[in-house]
């Protein structure tokens, strides 16, 4: 049977539930709730109602669960009271600004006995999935560094993502999504320490970008780069593993992969550079290599909704665990903990 579901926030995101909610095999929209008056008459002009109070929406019996899509700073108050309230949550991501914040929201979860899960929608991208299938697969190995970035030129969105007391920052908007990602990849490591850096070039308050190291016990690396300033974008995944590389361009692009089929190689053809030649970085001779693409994974991200409401009947554990939430958010922590001292720190669990 269908769970009914009110949205909070109907701003960008929360409009992209609404839209999704109506599309569902597995919700039923009861309404939306937002602070700002205009934005409930649009929901009206839609024909979607408009909750006139959180409280409303809590006393509302029918409404199973509640999407939370508001500013990352007045996540916990209402994740909290509607949780409390008796309504299973999916809050928007980050789901808290530190680890304190959100250990109280996974108290309100266990108290009241409803789930609780954050909104990491970017599980379901295929270039994602692309690095986290070929890692799985052993096809190349095991990854010895992962370089995951994105680069946009816009910098941040000109609202409380630019602002400090909201929660702003790319760390918080993009790095958890990247974060995340990476996490699953590599989720049978162990980290060892945190580097990072920030960047400030259109917007002094918080981080436009970042650069983040995480290196593991057993020497593997995953690296994150966001960049809000950059004019030409840096490809979007590379990955070199043990017995061979693979290189993702664009993100609705197929994977290239290059494996190592011939280690030594008879005769290599050196390259001419300005300063002399070089037989080291020439290229490999081809008939070395394995080089071919990867098909693009299906994916459809309605799974994550269907996931939330087979756990809500018991039927499936969430996709997204309160143990994965705690790891996102201390490495994002200790991120930021690492830009201030300005130096590599030792990761604490
Ligand atoms: P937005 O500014 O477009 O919309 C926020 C809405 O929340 C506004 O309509 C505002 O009036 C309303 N609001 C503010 N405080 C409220 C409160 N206390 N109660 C009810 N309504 C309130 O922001 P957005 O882009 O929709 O971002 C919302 C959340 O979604 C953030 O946490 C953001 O990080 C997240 N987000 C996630 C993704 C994703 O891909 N998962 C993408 C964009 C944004």
């Amino acid at each position: 049977m269908k769970k009914r579901i009110a949205v909070i926030g109907f701003g960008g995101m929360g409009s992209w539930h609404v839209n999704h909610a109506l599309k569902s095999d597995v919700l039923e929209l009861a309404g939306i709730y937002d602070i700002d008056e205009s934005k409930s008459e649009k929901a009206r002009g839609m024909g979607i109602y408009a909750y006139s109070s959180l409280d409303e929406v809590i006393n509302d019996k029918s409404v199973d669960l509640v999407t939370i899509a508001i500013p990352n700073d007045v996540h916990l108050d209402t994740v909290v009271r509607c949780l409390k309230g008796g309504k299973h949550v999916i809050c928007e991501k980050p789901v808290a600004l530190s680890s304190s914040d959100l250990e109280e929201m996974i108290n309100a979860s266990k108290e009241s006995g409803k789930l609780f899960t954050v909104h990491q929608n970017r599980r379901f991208d295929v270039d994602y999935l692309a690095m986290q299938q070929l890692a799985d697969s052993g096809e190349i190995g095991k990854p010895i560094r992962i370089e995951s970035r994105i680069h946009g030129s816009r910098g941040i969105p000109s609202d409380w993502r630019g602002e400090k007391e909201h929660g702003g920052g790319m760390i918080l908007d993009w790095g958890i999504h990247l974060i995340d990602q990476l996490m699953l990849i590599y989720k049978d490591e162990v980290i060892d320490t945190i580097n990072c850096t920030l960047t400030n070039i259109t917007n002094k308050e918080v981080d436009d970008g970042f650069y983040l190291t995480i290196t593991f016990k057993s020497g593997a690396v995953a690296f994150v780069e966001v960049g809000t300033y950059n004019f030409i974008s840096m490809p979007r995944f590379y990955m070199k593993a043990e017995k061979g590389s693979a290189l993702i361009k664009d993100w609705r692009e197929k994977t290239q992969v290059a494996k190592c089929k011939y280690w030594h190689e008879n005769d290599v053809l050196p390259v001419q550079t300005a300063a002399g030649l070089t037989k080291t970085m020439a290229p490999r001779d081809s008939v070395t290599l394995d080089t071919y693409e990867l098909d693009i994974p299906k994916s459809d991200v309605h799974d994550f909704y269907r996931n939330f409401v087979s756990a809500i009947d018991g039927k499936v554990t969430q996709l997204v665990t309160h143990d994965q939430m705690r790891l996102d958010m201390k490495i994002m922590e200790q991120a930021f903990k690492s830009a201030e001292l300005n130096q590599t720190i030792k990761f604490e669990y």
